[in-house]
């Protein structure tokens, strides 16, 4: 029995040949796709409870955001002006998250699931790296948003267990002097024991993760300036026991160069065990054709968080030298306070171009492939290949439907090319995650049409909140 025929369509399957199917359908079941096919065959074939005639649209995988903080989409648009990365993130984001209350949080989310779901995104993978253990609120407030909103997610619950040794230390007092009136919530806030870290991330795996659902937990070592070796190992140890994944931050500045000795910071994590199929590593801009090659042979996923690197002024990474070596690679959009959006397609159009423009070659990062790093090779650095990140039977029912019939995309004889470097966001039309329609001709089903609310509550909420933290 089918539930929902989506027909007449362009479907973008990206599966192992990059089919694309004209006048083509997808069948859907409960929450997966139980056939995918020319129309006429497919409409011959089922007796659809709901039937979409999408009229020609392309249909394509909901996109997979690799790397993403939610919270922070309340302080969009302010303060990041000639910011480097410290400079922002001890004296705008961590003060003001720190401000932050349940309320806003889950006001946050309501916003993010809403652009997320807007833009053709059905996961994402949340860096919570200002989760603060001693009040769990926060945590459960999203995560309820997430399921009323019938997104996918990951929750990356973040672990800090180490103070700040002395050269850190005095980069938080340089950085923090800038804005002296700030409350600081000082550079160890946040930080806990290690076991007590590892036991609390299991109590929230047992709680939320649901294998066969749109939740997951895993536990998120905030940096390695911020983790302990014994931290790392825990965390790594406990996504194989779970069957889930760790997700980290490293190297993203210069700052982070050497800072154990004479170890990269990809050599460290090689040498605590900590590089293999269950680690996801955001950044890695500052990484030397060693390190690439470490990665490629540990298996070790990369996000590539370009737009939010160029706009802190990290540099990126060398993406192409990681496609070459064979690195699994992903995009994030990172943080929307530095992007500014949480749209993985105009991320892909960004790395597509900015990659070429780098190496004087029109070669590298084609269309294709920068489309495949928000889709099937995120779903593969996320630990989901076999359930996400493409359209064919068996697979999850994960799916955006795009009008590309604008005169912006018009003529489009190439819908990935079109999707890559042509695509603004306003183009996605309905989304379907695990079965479920959650957005259907622009409007969001979990908000009951409350959209012009949900922005005024978080225009609101921001002033009040940057007010709060004084940030100026
Ligand atoms: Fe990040």
């Amino acid at each position: 029995m089918t539930d929902t025929l989506l027909t007449n369509g362009t479907i973008v399957t990206q599966d192992e040949n990059r089919r694309i199917i004209t006048d083509g359908a997808v069948a859907i079941t409960g929450n997966r796709i139980s056939d995918v096919g020319p129309a006429d065959r497919l409409e011959a074939d089922t007796s659809p409870a709901r039937t979409l005639d999408i009229d020609g649209r392309v249909v394509i995988p909901g996109l997979i955001n690799a790397h993403t903080h939610v919270s922070d989409i309340l302080l969009r648009g302010a303060f990041t002006q000639d910011r480097g990365l410290y400079d922002w993130l001890f004296n705008v984001k961590q003060p003001a998250l720190f401000e932050m209350g349940p309320e806003e949080h889950a006001l946050a989310a309501r916003l993010y699931c809403i652009e997320a779901l807007r833009s053709g995104t059905t996961t994402f993978v949340e860096n919570d790296t200002a989760l603060d253990w001693t009040d769990l609120e926060p945590t459960r407030r999203k995560l309820d948003v997430y399921d009323e909103m019938g997104v996918r997610n990951v929750y990356g619950a973040g672990i800090r267990d180490l103070a700040p040794d002395e050269g850190f230390e005095q980069l938080f007092e340089d950085v923090t002097a800038r804005d002296p009136d700030v409350p600081h919530p000082g550079p160890d806030a946040l930080v806990v024991e290690t076991d007590d870290a590892l036991e609390d991330t299991v109590a929230l795996i047992e709680e939320f993760h649901d294998p066969a659902g749109r939740q997951s937990v895993w536990p998120a070592p905030a940096t390695l300036a911020t983790t302990t070796a014994d931290a790392l190992r825990g965390a790594y140890r406990l996504a194989e026991r779970y069957d889930v994944m760790t997700t980290t931050h490293v190297a993203e500045a210069k700052a982070e160069v050497r800072e154990r000795g004479a170890l990269s910071s990809i050599e460290y994590l090689r040498n605590i065990g900590c590089l293999g199929d269950r680690a996801l590593l955001g950044h890695c801009v500052q990484t030397d054709a060693r390190d690439v090659r470490l990665l490629a042979r540990s298996g070790t996923a990369v996000v590539h968080n370009y737009r939010a690197n160029m706009r802190l002024a990290t540099g990126f990474a060398p993406v192409v030298s990681m496609l070459d070596k064979g690195v699994l690679t992903a995009i994030g959009t990172d943080n929307s306070i530095l992007n500014d959006t949480v749209n993985p397609l105009s991320d892909a159009g960004g790395v597509a171009t900015a990659h070429k423009g780098f190496h004087r070659d029109p070669g590298v990062v084609p269309a294709q492939r920068a489309f495949d790093m928000v889709t099937r090779d995120a779903a593969t650095a996320i630990g989901r290949a076999d359930t996400l990140g493409s359209i064919e039977s068996g697979k999850q029912a994960d799916i955006a439907v795009l009008d590309l019939d604008e005169p912006h995309l018009t003529p489009s004889p190439d819908p990935v090319h079109a999707l890559v470097y042509g695509t603004r966001g306003s183009e996605v039309e309905t989304v379907l995650c695990a079965g479920t329609v959650v957005m259907e001709d622009r409007e969001i089903t979990g908000i009951d049409g409350e959209l012009p609310a949900v922005l005024a509550a978080a225009t609101a909420a921001a002033e009040d909140l940057v007010g709060r933290a004084n940030i100026a």
